[in-house]
């Protein structure tokens, strides 16, 4: 089945000079999955901007009314790591519009996949880890607001533990957490998730198959779910400024047909988002983002 996409031209926005977040990652992947061939421009979606309703679904009046109105304070924009500006409000709102329509058309068509998301350090009331809004606890509440799921589970294998993600859910039995990540790596104040997986800086390829190949049918028989999202970092790359991990590009690319193999087993739809990456040469990140997107145009 032919892979759909979202992404937008408007996932990149001008930063101040030498900013240390890496946003041409955005254009470059929309680049290189049109160039490789593996989307075409009919499959390849403009996400409308999420709703404010939406967003109010798991974020507070006040955090989303200061995003909006530019009335954050220069504390939590340090806390973000990105300087408000009106293009980071509208880059913010279009991700999670993509997770969410990535997600809805996940449930007719197995996989779909947003080209940015994944903004898992956002809080209901706010922000941290250049993350502003949580693009997929958004898209869980709408599914399960509209009716069209009752469960669901977030498989979060970005190297980062989705500390914003596990506050948002927890206590809450329908919607199931799984992260494996960093145990030295930020955020260092740990938020528990359903399931977590501390991994030992300098974890290789084999290790971590492993230990996704013991949990994940674990996870997926215990949260029984309607629909998995899918955090495919890629900061778990060995070439990764911040990861501390050493996986390669082979390992992420089974990693990735592991999470979806096990899910098409069992007829759960999956929405892919592509969280963090922060190669010391960007092109890595790409390239395993890329990979990301080849495993699942052939789920
Ligand atoms: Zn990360």
């Amino acid at each position: 089945m032919t892979l759909h996409c979202w992404t937008s031209a408007r996932y990149t926005i001008p930063l101040p000079a030498g900013h240390r977040f890496p946003i041409e990652k955005y254009a470059l992947l929309r680049d290189a999955v049109v160039a490789s061939g593996l989307v075409s421009p009919s499959t390849l979606h403009e996400p409308d901007r999420a709703s404010v309703d939406a967003l109010l679904l798991v974020h507070t009046p006040r955090y989303v009314d200061a995003v909006v109105g530019g009335t954050l304070s220069d504390a939590e924009q340090r806390r973000i790591g990105l300087p408000w500006s009106e293009f980071l409000v509208e880059r913010s709102f279009r991700a999670v519009g993509g997770t969410c329509e990535a997600a809805r058309a996940a449930l007719d068509r197995g996989v779909t996949m947003n080209l940015a998301g994944g903004t898992h350090h956002a809080f209901p009331d706010h922000g941290e880890g250049f993350c502003v809004f949580n693009d997929v606890a958004v898209a869980i509440r709408v599914l399960q607001r509209d009716g069209h799921i009752r469960r669901a589970a977030v498989i979060d294998l970005d190297v980062h533990q989705g500390n914003g993600t596990h506050a948002i859910f927890a206590g809450d039995e329908t919607v199931f957490t799984f992260s494996m990540h960093g145990g030295r790596n930020y955020p260092f104040h740990k938020v528990a998730g359903s399931l977590d997986v501390e991994l030992g800086d300098g974890t290789e390829d084999d290790l971590y198959l492993e230990m996704l190949a013991t949990h994940l049918p674990v996870v997926l028989a215990t949260s029984a779910p309607d629909l998995v999202i899918y955090l495919a970092g890629s900061d778990p790359h060995e070439g990764d400024r911040l990861g501390r991990l050493r996986l390669t590009f082979d390992g992420l690319a089974r990693r990735d047909a592991m999470v979806l193999d096990a899910c098409r087993e069992v007829g759960i739809p999956v929405a892919v988002t592509i969280a963090g990456g922060y190669g010391r040469n960007i092109d890595d990140s790409v390239q395993v983002h890329v990979n990301t997107v080849r495993v699942a145009a052939r789920a």
